[in-house]
């Protein structure tokens, strides 16, 4: 431990913190509000209680510094789109109708008028608006809720800091406005965008702001020299105005690379940086900048978005190398606590010994708060909590959860022969014809059928004890009768079972595997209203008993057609839960993909012969940088195989993603060695068909051919349109036909309606070959 007391009392801050309150107040009240059982008052209402709320909390757990401006109604980018004034034009009239429901209209839309487009935040899974703009967006500066919420803070005496998009990354997130030319570069707005930033800054000035922090995390991503000099522009207009708060510039999500001594050099005030996992390099990458003479820094060292409890004393080494880089030092998160769940206080049913491991928002900022205590009055302050921490990181290092001897010695042993299948594409190929005796254009679904009410009361009922496990099996069974029922009679060649029993694609494995964290309250924001509870990968993973054998066998009781069975892939089973801090990914993905290889071994004995692995994460978890793209892809498409490659040449194992861009992963999605894929292609006409052919992809593949983002039905004509164009790509022989997607939030009567037509298309296509 080398951090020595800093000459000036280092701040503990975040930047954002859950919005959704304790026991999702703010949820229920939008949702109330959207259905009209909360007036815009009363929500305006608790928005301003639950704003104090979590600010008090802050402080409570020692935060000197709160963010404000991070609380939204439903997404802060769209909250900076409106502070810019750039709302769409088929947006307007309902934002100068009424601003509230102008706000909500663009992000969910109407009845006449579409939303904005949602796409992920960076790696994180939150999801924000997308801006759209085109070289006539007029700008207009409206800082009403940025200085509302700061007046809100600092009448209840405490130090806050506005929190905004910066306008490089605001402007990087944005794509062309709907008409406007698809190689419209939004950056091109910059000086028209500044201008509006000035005019908001110095609203905050007037209003008490002695700090803001500009959000620039698009500056972790691979930037071209123009883009980078777009950053230093910026920032030295911004940094000229005399008007201002002292600016502090964060980034996070990654490391900053080239924008390091961009930023550095700007004339701001201060950097607030990532100093977390493949971050950590930037310690000596700011050292050989020469550091931030006369300047703060905000050092994130806690990690943001995962939920293990930091190594307390880990980070004062690094506190204490940064304490000579920067004129002051203070200490927060990586990022936005956004990412992460409320408070571990709240769950039952995790063991009380693994809870210690585990720091949600509240816990983390108490991490934070100790940090900055020991900068500012030297370890010996926090003694005891050194202590605590060091017990339990050592109860997490050697605990036999974390440390499965039996997963490890398996993990250790594979080998490439593992990750290999007995034979080549094309002979497999033909061995499944023989096996299989599909016609050509074969049709299928991609695994879920509607999750009707009544399923989910079902669900509902027997985790509250009002229905018994057999009675919900029963439940299940009956309707994979209906589901196996219905496709027979709709002339369906490879039927489903249809996923009844699933909560949910990632949440129902991970029930079942030994390894994962469940919690109950472990709610994130998602988008909007919608909040998830990803599992926590805490240690080494097994598979005590089958998982979907006894489903999947008896949907195929039921049938003499083959039923494919229905997995969910490795490297989603990672990316949409909490994943282990304390081993490379790799290794994770290793030891999951070896329980699901089990499943996959298992249903095959059990007389399946299609097997579906869907990994819709694959091209999401991408890395941001692309220097990193590769040893990602190499463990991730390793993994799939090691999942599939145990089975027999005629099983045919099948995968799914729900994208329809992803030239830059054909490669990758070639080396998944998967027989057949199916991907989402009908709202692009099968654009994704004909980039196949163009990569020479020679396995077999299903465009969708009906989208199942809405509940419109497609005509038989417009499905057999696809189908013709799919053929122009990729020949009959490796041609399927299925939808984008999985059915299960669409309703009975459309999907029926749908893949009757689906059928009748592919035989009417089938007759013109
Ligand atoms: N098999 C899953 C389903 O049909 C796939 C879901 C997904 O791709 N997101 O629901
Ligand atoms: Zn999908």
């Amino acid at each position: 431990m080398t951090a020595k007391s800093a000459a000036a009392a280092a701040r503990a801050t975040v930047y954002g913190y859950p919005r959704q309150g304790p026991n999702r107040e703010l949820k229920k009240a939008i949702e109330g509000y959207w259905k009209g059982r909360v007036t815009a008052e009363a929500l305006r209402a608790t928005a301003v209680e639950l704003r104090a709320a979590r600010w008090r909390r802050l402080a409570e757990s020692g935060i000197d510094e709160v963010p404000t401006g991070d609380f939204s109604y439903y997404d802060h980018v769209l909250d900076t789109s409106v502070m810019v004034g750039a709302v769409p034009a088929r947006h307007r009239e309902a934002v100068a109708d009424d601003p509230l429901d102008g706000y909500f209209a663009m992000a969910r839309g109407t009845r006449t008028v579409a939303p904005l487009e949602m796409t992920k935040w960076f790696d994180t899974n939150y999801h924000y608006l997308v801006p759209e703009l085109g070289s006539d967006t007029v700008f207009a500066a409206d800082s009403a809720k940025q200085v509302g919420e700061l007046r809100e803070a600092l009448a209840l005496g405490l130090t806050a800091r506005p929190v905004l998009v910066g306008p490089v990354t605001y402007l990087l997130l944005a794509k062309p406005a709907p008409g406007v030319a698809a190689d419209f570069e939004p950056l091109t707005l910059l000086d028209r965008l500044l201008p509006v930033y000035a005019e908001v800054l110095a609203d905050l000035r007037a209003a008490g702001a002695e700090w803001a922090q500009l959000d620039e995390p698009a500056l972790v991503q691979d930037r071209t020299p123009a883009e980078l000099n777009a950053a230093a522009r910026a920032y030295r207009e911004l940094g000229a105005l005399g008007d201002r708060p002292k600016l502090l510039v964060a980034s996070y999500f990654g490391r900053l690379g080239d924008a390091l001594p961009v930023l550095a050099k700007a004339p701001v005030d201060g950097l607030a940086m990532d100093f977390t996992g493949p971050a950590a390099g930037d310690v000596d990458a700011l050292a050989a900048v020469g550091g931030l003479p006369g300047k703060r820094l905000v050092a994130g060292v806690v990690d943001g978005r995962n939920v293990w409890v930091n190594d307390l004393e880990r980070s004062l080494s690094t506190l204490g190398t940064l304490l000579g880089l920067a004129d002051r030092v203070d200490v927060s998160a990586s990022c936005s606590l956004l990412h992460v769940p409320l408070d571990t206080g709240r769950e039952r049913d995790i063991d009380p010994q693994v809870l210690r491991w585990l720091a949600f928002a509240d816990q983390k900022t108490v991490e934070i708060a100790t940090l900055a205590r020991a900068l500012t009055s030297g370890t010996d302050s926090v003694q005891a909590e050194l202590a605590a921490n060091r017990a339990d990181l050592a109860s997490r290092a050697n605990s036999p959860i974390t440390r499965d001897p039996a997963v490890r010695a398996r993990a250790a042993a594979v080998g490439d022969a593992h990750t290999r299948r007995s034979q080549p594409y094309p002979d497999r190929a033909a061995a499944q014809r023989a096996h299989l005796r599909l016609p050509l254009l074969p049709t299928t679904t991609i695994g879920s059928f509607p999750q009707t009410s009544e399923l989910r009361t079902a669900r509902a009922d027997l985790r509250a004890g009002r229905i018994d496990t057999a009675r919900y099996e029963e439940r299940v069974r009956s309707e994979i009768r209906e589901v196996i029922g219905f496709q027979e009679k709709a002339g369906l060649d490879v039927l489903v079972h249809g996923e009844a029993e699933r909560n949910d694609m990632v949440q129902y494995f991970a029930e079942q595997l030994t390894g994962y964290l469940a919690t109950q309250q472990g709610w994130v924001q998602s988008y909007g209203t919608r909040y998830v509870r990803p599992p926590i990968l805490a240690g080494d993973v097994s598979r005590p008993e089958p998982m979907t054998v006894a489903w999947t066998g008896y949907a195929r009781s039921l049938t003499d057609r083959p039923v494919k069975g229905m997995l969910t892939g490795p490297v989603t089973m990672l990316a949409w839960s909490f994943v282990r801090d304390d081993q490379p990914l790799a290794d994770t993905a290793r030891q999951v993909a070896l329980a699901l290889r089990d499943e996959v071994d298992d249903l095959e004995a059990d007389g399946t012969s299609v097997i579906q692995v869907d990994e819709p994460a694959l091209r999401e978890t991408l890395p941001l940088r692309a220097a990193d793209h590769a040893a990602y892809l190499r463990w991730a498409t390793e993994a799939f195989r090691l999942t599939t490659a145990g089975v027999r040449p005629e099983t045919q194992i099948h995968t799914h993603m729900c994208y329809a861009e992803f030239g830059d992963i054909v490669r990758a999605i070639d080396d998944l060695d998967a027989d057949v894929i199916s991907l989402e292609a009908a709202r692009s006409h099968m654009q994704v068909a004909r980039e196949l052919a163009a990569h020479g992809y020679p396995r077999e593949a299903g465009p969708g051919v009906y989208d199942i983002h809405s509940p419109r039905v497609p005509s038989t004509t417009e499905v057999a349109e696809l189908l013709r164009a799919g053929l122009r790509a990729i020949p009959a022989e490796r041609l399927w036909v299925n939808p984008d997607c999985g059915l299960k939030t669409r309703g009975w009567p459309e999907t029926r309606a749908s893949l009757e037509n689906l059928v009748a298309a592919a035989e009417q296509v089938r007759a013109e070959l």
